[in-house]
């Protein structure tokens, strides 16, 4: 599989993925780094096929227009997202890129459309569901502390610990991790109730 973790402006950071037989690659989430973007698709010679968004904050998706604009792509998000889109949508569907194979895993709580992407069963990309060492805030409108307890403790969780954690923000003490690593480091996903992380969540 061909794989970059591209971070040009800020700390967010964007990704691209491609099957390196037919070329066919999807970008997640453009962010700041369209510039980048381009430059790697042109050399690699990639075939653009999706811009997915793991949610609709302006900084996930500020690259998708340009991007678009130069490679006839689509921009995909979930059924709930307000993000201008060509294709939505829903936990479970499975997008193709050649050969890789990419789930959407429905994971609200950050905002109400927010969802991870299991690339090939190897690689999460997390958005602002999931950080290393972290997980995202809930006080921004739409968010859930609730919806992010299930989407964390009985979503990503559930995942194998060898699965690769690549999230939207560079916020932690390294730019990737493990479901392993961060189910025994990080201080968010410690065992709590649901009542426990509702509150904890709520704490400044
Ligand atoms: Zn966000």
């Amino acid at each position: 599989m061909f794989f970059r973790q591209i971070q040009q402006h800020g700390d967010n950071f964007s990704y691209i993925i491609a099957d390196p037989e037919t070329r066919e690659t999807a970008v997640i989430d453009s962010s700041y780094n369209a510039t980048e973007i381009i430059k790697t698709i042109k050399s690699q010679s990639l075939l653009l096929k999706y811009i997915i968004n793991t949610h609709g904050h302006s900084d996930h998706t500020a690259g998708n227009s340009e991007l678009r604009s130069i490679f006839s792509a689509k921009i995909v998000s979930h059924s709930q997202s307000k993000t201008n889109s060509d294709l939505k949508v829903e936990d479970g569907e499975v997008l193709n890129i050649g050969k890789i194979a990419i789930r959407v895993l429905y994971t609200p709580g950050h905002t109400p459309e927010s969802i991870s992407l299991l690339v090939d069963k190897e690689k999460l990309f997390t958005g602002d569901t999931l950080f290393v060492g972290e997980c995202g805030r809930t006080d921004l409108p739409g968010g859930n502390a609730k919806n992010l307890y299930e989407s964390l403790f009985n979503k990503l969780l559930n995942l194998d610990d060898s699965v690769e954690v690549y999230p939207g923000h560079d916020y932690g003490s390294r730019p990737s991790s493990t479901i392993g690593y961060e189910r025994k480091n990080n201080y968010v996903l410690q065992p709590r109730s649901l009542k426990d992380f509702v509150m904890f969540m709520s704490q400044p």
